[in-house]
């Protein structure tokens, strides 16, 4: 028996030039003989005999079967050459239309299914709904238990969506921990549903790996197919949902939401133009007075923001604030603000002063006392007519973060207000540890005081709390007569509401000045009871 190394050798052999010709030879002997074709030859050869036609012949035969012999070899190669190539094409094909990771499809054979699905659908009128499938917590199964854990997991979750997917549907990896699932065309809204609760359910199940038991979750954005949307736009809205759902907490499934996608559309459309109105004071601060409700005396104003939109109208500070946060711009929108306020003030009464509202996410910037002090030098307004506002929620994550930064900006000669009193965690020992000079009671337990039992105990303990702790109180929100005549007598000195007026831009302030507020007094109602 030969050796496969030993065919191979023959083989090559065989399949040399001088093999060929000796077997072709070999082969076309006998046709020729039995053609008679040598005694033609030798008939010709006779009569031509000065040709030497014979040997002419016999060349031109044994060139005939070499060449014939040298095409089939070739062709053979060929042949072999391009059974290769489809093979090779066959598996790039493959591999560029699958995840090599997970073996699963991937986002271009998706799409060219979920096309196909769309022809389909139409044709049977049928709904068929895609899920987006995102998982929670898998960053740290990398970091902490390395990428060969990573991957398991990744391979892992791969066969449980496979297996929840079944027959009729098609999932694919998108890349990273991103899968997407094409739900089998007979399944409906509810059967989805289910089919998401249990993918939840599975993909949460321990991951066993090298004696680890891995742990990741899976949050999931559902949209029903509409080919009339195309591709790119569903797919966004699959990830819409599953923003949605990673927004509120993860693991869980959301339904794409139409009106909460106009509303961050609308966010992002506000975003890409909040740069612009921060860099040229499109924004401005409007003015709201804060009275003596003791005297009516006119004591500052609070600024707050105000963006008038050429086509969106009054954008409230609510929205922009918190865009302004999410994109980095809030440090540069306070100083905006803040010095605008203080060009304005500079030109009012010197007993009144401004009180200016910090964010949480602003008052964590590491530059805010040096921004703001900066702007007070610029602008030479003096440090003790201003106050700045905070809320709990800056300060009760971490109280002696907050300290320095209090002590910091009460070091310049700021005074620090708690706005918002009683909406947030009310922590006492926040009250007692931190320098605070004032509270602000929240409009939601001031406005309709006078007839609202529960907010007459709530106020009347915040009052007596202010007073234990010696600070200054200011009642939010007071808007009727009623409200003011409740508050006065109590210990709350100061209030502000639309009952005195609503915040106002600065031109309107030195007519405000001159005319109804000229001696900086209201006129008030008389009191008519006392709180606190
Ligand atoms: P805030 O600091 O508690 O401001 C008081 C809010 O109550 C203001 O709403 C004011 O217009 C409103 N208000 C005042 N009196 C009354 C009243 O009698 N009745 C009713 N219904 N509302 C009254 P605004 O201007 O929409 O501001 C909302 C919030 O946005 C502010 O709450 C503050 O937290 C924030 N904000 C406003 N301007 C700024 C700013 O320049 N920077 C920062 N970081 N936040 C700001
Ligand atoms: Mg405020
Ligand atoms: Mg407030």
């Amino acid at each position: 028996m030969l050796s496969s190394e030993q065919k191979a050798i023959w083989r090559k052999r065989l399949k040399s030039p001088t093999a060929l010709f000796f077997l072709s030879a070999l082969v076309t002997w006998p046709i020729l003989t039995k053609l008679e074709a040598f005694e033609v030859f030798y008939e010709f050869s006779r009569t031509h005999e000065s040709w030497e036609i014979d040997e002419i012949a016999l060349l031109v035969i044994n060139l005939t079967i070499a060449l014939g012999a040298s095409v089939w070899y070739k062709s053979r190669k060929l042949k072999r050459i391009s059974e290769v190539r489809e093979s090779e094409r066959e598996r790039a094909e493959q591999n560029a239309r699958h995840d090599p990771l997970t073996g699963l499809i991937n986002r271009r054979a998706f799409y060219e299914i979920l096309e196909q699905a769309s022809f389909a659908g139409v044709a049977s009128d049928a709904a068929q709904f895609v899920g987006l499938v995102d998982l929670d917590r898998f960053k740290p199964v990398n970091d902490v238990h390395g990428h060969a854990a990573g991957d398991f997991a990744l391979c892992t979750v791969a066969d449980r969506l496979r297996e929840e997917v079944g027959h009729g549907g098609h999932v694919a990896r998108l890349g990273g921990d991103e899968f997407v699932i094409l739900f089998a065309p007979e399944m409906n809204a509810a059967d989805v549903e289910r089919a998401a609760r249990r993918i939840l359910w599975n993909v949460a199940e321990p991951v066993p790996f090298d004696g680890l038991s891995i742990l990741v979750g899976a949050s999931i954005g559902l949209v029903q197919w509409d080919s009339a949307l195309g591709l790119s736009e569903m797919m966004r809205r699959a990830d819409h949902a599953l923003y949605q759902v990673k927004f509120s907490g993860r693991g869980c499934f959301a339904w794409y939401d139409c009106d909460a996608d106009q509303q961050a559309l609308e966010r992002a459309e506000i975003a890409t133009e909040l740069k612009s109105a921060v860099q040229n004071d499109i924004i401005t601060p409007f003015y709201q007075p804060i009275v003596n409700i003791g005297t009516g005396e006119l004591v500052g104003f609070e600024v707050l923001a105000r963006w008038i939109h050429p086509t969106r109208g009054n954008i409230p500070p609510f929205t922009f604030i918190s865009i302004a946060e999410d994109n980095g711009l809030i440090g540069k929108l306070g100083v905006s603000l803040l010095r605008q306020a203080c060009v304005d003030a500079a030109n009012w009464p010197e007993a009144l002063s401004i009180s200016f509202n910090v964010s949480p996410i602003q008052f964590r910037d590491a530059a805010l006392v040096e921004s703001t002090k900066n702007v007070l030098n610029e602008t030479g307004f003096q440090p003790e007519r201003l106050t700045i506002e905070i809320t709990e929620s800056s300060v009760i994550d971490d109280v002696n973060v907050a300290r320095p930064k209090i002590e910091a900006f009460k070091a310049l000669g700021i005074q620090i207000a708690l706005d918002d009193f009683g909406t947030g965690y009310s922590s006492l020992s926040c009250l007692r540890s931190l320098p605070f000079d004032r509270i602000k009671i929240d409009r939601s337990f001031v406005t309709d005081i006078s007839t609202h039992q529960q907010n007459q105990q709530i106020v009347s303990g915040i009052l007596s709390l202010a007073k234990g702790l010696d600070l200054d109180v200011t009642a939010e929100g007071i808007e009727t007569s009623d409200d003011l005549a409740y508050l006065q007598g109590s210990s709350c000195s100061l209030g502000q509401g639309f009952y005195f007026e609503k915040p106002i831009p600065a031109d309107q302030i030195s007519w405000l000045l001159e005319t109804e507020w000229a001696e900086h007094r209201v006129l008030l109602p008389p009191a008519v009871k006392a709180v606190g």
